[in-house]
């Protein structure tokens, strides 16, 4: 199968170059190669896993993930990588919707799967140390398939966070993987001596996506944690010379602040990448001052367009931090469509469309929402209002889901979180539309502060920058917005 040749191809390559980085492990190409294979062998012989069963993995990114990723692919089954954090129930239903063979998980992860496992009596298999797990099975098989119709074959099942409803399973294929991975390996300059840094969970499409799948076509190492904390992040920097790190933006604003910072060496860093949200009004630049770098990427795009979408570049950033930058990522289009279906003007709000050869295949068994989802000409309605400027970048206002509608006029969320944000004393802030008997809805504004301020203060800060119907009504001051594992503020929780 086309992604688990490329880690074959780098055993051959570069067999004693570096492939993974987890803790005190260290696996080289030709190790990897060696324990894919032999997972393929153990997952083909003792679970009789075959082309198109799904397999389930509940792990945190670890070597392990690492090899069942590869391994499951390798046998032409789908791997569906799930977000630990979830309930039992939330795993069930995504097993269930999954129609999954088998689900693989770990002891730091298990407690939740195995109690959806055993209500669906599933079949589970929990690993602690893959090396010793594998050490019986051989690894002498040949699995690789390099024929024309491999390339059209499914390769993973992504659910979507589900801050907008129940998740969906979202399907690509090995061409789509391909092409989401060369795009941001060509646009991150991916090197086989770069060090790809993933703290962020592989059970999202961008660390799995373009960070696993992309270095892995090109043979980078990966340095891999099973969570992201501040002190993770700076620690593994300095030790391992990293060069990449892709973080949600709430990542960056967290560590910008956090004391180490200023006495760790983070110069072999060549490219810091932020996504899933912008690094708006003054957060750039002060994350920019405290990382001692002007090298931020911003990458926009959604699970179902792989994803692929537009990116901000550093040279970009000091006059358009905020926008998502003015072209579409390599193999990838983006257009800004009206109620008509006709593309808009400069500055005209419409809905966000992206196309391309790395967007999803379907929704997983579930038609009406893949042709809900897809233009009648192949590409993926976003859901996001944005509009692109007269200096052609793109600026995505919100997610139409979220817009708050006060007295029949429109308040995007964003723009406001924008305006209080760019208060030195907020750390972070959500903005929701709560009921309201007069206008319907009014604007709600739940804020994170680093330092304390009066809310007068805030209200006065924020009065001068918008118009005063867009301006909050009401204001909750919290210790912590509730985030997924993404990093995503969870907006349905706070309403
Ligand atoms: P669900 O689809 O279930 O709601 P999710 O929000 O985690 O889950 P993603 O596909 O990760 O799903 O989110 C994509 C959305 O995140 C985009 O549609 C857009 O609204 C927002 N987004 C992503 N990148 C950026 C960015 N760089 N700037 C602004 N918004 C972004």
């Amino acid at each position: 199968m086309i992604i688990p040749a490329y880690v074959a191809r780098n055993a051959r390559k570069y067999p004693k170059h570096e492939a993974v980085i987890d803790g005190s492990l260290r696996a080289t190409w030709q190790q990897l190669e060696q324990h894919v294979n032999q997972f393929a062998e153990h997952l083909a012989c003792d679970h009789h896993i075959k082309a198109g069963d799904r397999v389930c993995l509940v792990l945190p990114n670890s070597y392990t993930f690492i090899v069942a990723h590869f391994a499951v692919q390798r046998l032409g089954a789908i791997v569906s990588p799930i977000n630990v954090k979830l309930t039992a129930s939330e795993l069930a239903y995504i097993f269930e919707n999954a129609d999954a063979s088998l689900v693989i998980t770990c002891d730091l992860t298990s407690s939740h799967a195995l109690k959806a496992c055993s209500e669906l009596k599933l079949t589970s298999l929990v690993i602690n140390n893959i090396i010793d797990h594998v050490a019986q099975y051989s690894s002498g098989r040949t699995f690789t398939q390099l024929d024309q119709q491999a390339l059209f074959e499914p390769a993973t099942l992504l659910y979507t966070s589900g801050t907008t409803g129940r998740p969906k399973g979202v399907l690509f294929n090995h061409k789509a993987l391909l092409f989401v991975g060369m795009m941001f390996a060509t646009e991150m300059h991916y090197r086989p001596e770069s060090r790809l840094l993933s703290l962020m969970p592989f059970t999202h499409s961008a660390p799995l996506n373009l960070t696993l799948v992309g270095g892995t076509l090109i043979g980078s190492t990966h340095i891999v944690a099973p969570t992201f904390t501040p002190d993770l992040l700076l620690n593994l920097v300095q030790q391992e010379r990293a060069t990449h790190f892709f973080g949600a933006p709430v990542a960056y604003l967290l560590t910008a602040q956090h004391p180490a910072i200023q006495k760790t060496n983070l110069s072999s860093m060549t490219h810091w990448i932020y996504g899933g949200g912008p690094l708006a009004g003054d957060h750039a630049r002060r994350v920019q001052q405290a990382f001692g770098s002007d090298q931020f990427y911003c990458v926009y795009g959604l699970t179902e367009a792989g994803p692929t979408g537009s990116l901000l570049l550093p040279n970009e950033h000091a006059e358009k931090a905020g926008s998502v930058g003015q072209r579409a990522a390599a193999f990838t289009e983006i257009r800004v469509v009206n109620k008509n279906g006709d593309i808009c003007a400069n500055n005209e709000p419409g809905e966000i469309h992206i196309g391309g050869e790395g967007v999803m295949t379907e929704y997983w068994r579930n038609e009406q929402a893949t042709q809900d989802i897809f233009t009648n000409d192949g590409w993926i309605r976003t859901g996001d209002i944005g509009l692109r400027d007269d200096d052609g970048f793109y600026w995505v206002k919100d997610r139409i889901k979220d817009l708050i509608i006060s007295g029949g006029v429109n308040v995007y969320p964003r723009e406001v979180e924008d305006a209080l944000a760019s208060h030195p004393a907020v750390l972070e802030a959500a903005v929701i539309g709560v009921p309201h008997d007069e206008w319907g809805e009014t604007v709600k504004a739940c804020v994170v502060l680093r330092e304390a301020i009066e809310e007068e203060a805030l209200r006065a800060h924020v009065a001068e920058r918008l118009a005063d119907y867009k301006c909050p009504r009401v204001y909750a001051f919290m210790d912590e917005l509730p985030h997924n594992a993404n990093g995503k503020v969870l907006k349905h929780q706070l309403r």
